[in-house]
């Protein structure tokens, strides 16, 4: 056996590895996972031969042929999130001692979509394995993300080229501009006309536009704090709550925004710590307990995943 197919084959391994892992956590049973769990016994059984699949390849028993488009749909979802559990994929690999794991692209040549996987290299300044873990430290564990809507997809974990930055702009600029021209509109309409119809869209228009400025305003200045909490609204269900982080890669020329959906174990307590915005000081992320808020709290460290006490 050659050591490329050595490499895929070590991935592989990490990737069932990784399925333990979530077992452990209750995340486990999902169409993801039985997925990734074919395609990792696919190329160990092969001996790191094959590295590229069409949906028809996972699916094998003649039941699970029948509804053949909902399946196509699922594997190329799959094909486009496999990516996306790098850091959690990264965190498992350095615990258990692998050197690689697995990645991989959606391809669609002709007809069908080919998932075609590669192998990364564990990197090692990421995070510290959690026999590593600094006295007095916390390690943040990165979570599986569930599927985000579509819409929050195209923006995170991906470079922000051209034409996320040109509609970022328009954001910034346009809809403060059409919110004050239609307060103003509505403000004088209620002015000469005030029934309470009016009267309760006027308000209720006051109300949507200040949220919807101040969501646009902590936006502005998350480039230059590179983190911010993900608004509630939009966190899916089941996922603890997440931070947007900014941050420039090698070779990609704009940056990247990351969705971390991450906790810890709390060091003062058998709690679990999540990430919160800090009352006092508002742009700051930090980690709180669930059992102790507002003592057992820790910084969040994202470029290694570390946190320490916080003494005030
Ligand atoms: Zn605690």
């Amino acid at each position: 056996m050659n050591s490329d197919k050595q490499k895929f084959v070590e991935a592989a391994r990490c990737g069932l590895k990784w399925l333990e892992v979530q077992a452990e956590r209750k995340s486990a049973g999902q169409w993801k996972h039985e997925i990734l769990k074919r395609v990792c016994n696919a190329v160990i059984d092969s001996s790191g031969d094959r590295v590229s699949f069409i949906a028809k390849d996972i699916y094998e028993s003649e039941k699970e042929q029948e509804s053949g488009s909902q399946l196509n749909k699922e594997f190329r979802r799959f094909g486009k999130i496999l990516d996306s559990w790098a850091e959690s994929f990264n965190e498992v690999a350095m615990d258990y001692g692998f050197s690689v794991y697995l990645s991989g692209k959606l391809l669609r040549p002709v007809q069908h979509n080919v998932l075609e996987l590669y192998v990364r290299k564990i990197d090692s300044s990421a995070t510290v394995s959690k026999d590593k873990i600094p006295q007095g430290h916390i390690r943040y564990t990165v979570w599986e993300r569930k599927a985000l809507p579509r819409w929050q997809q195209r923006l995170l974990n991906r470079d922000m080229g051209v034409g996320t930055h040109l509609f970022l702009a328009a954001t910034f600029l346009l809809v403060p501009i059409v919110a004050l021209i239609y307060a103003v509109a509505l403000g004088f309409l209620t002015y000469y006309q005030p029934t309470i119809w009016n009267v309760s869209i006027f308000i209720g228009v006051i109300c949507v536009e200040f949220f919807v400025l101040r969501g646009i305003y902590e936006f502005w200045y998350f480039h230059d704090r590179k983190i911010m909490m993900l608004p509630i609204q939009f966190t899916p269900l089941e996922q603890p709550p997440t931070a947007l982080v900014m941050r420039g890669e090698k070779d990609k020329r704009w940056p990247v925004i990351h969705a971390m959906a991450t906790s810890a174990e709390c060091i003062l307590c058998d709690g679990t710590v999540f990430l919160r915005k800090e009352s006092h000081y508002r742009y700051r992320v930090i980690g709180a307990c669930n059992r102790h808020p507002t003592e057992h709290r820790f910084t969040f460290d994202y470029t290694n995943m570390l946190g320490k006490v916080l003494a005030d």
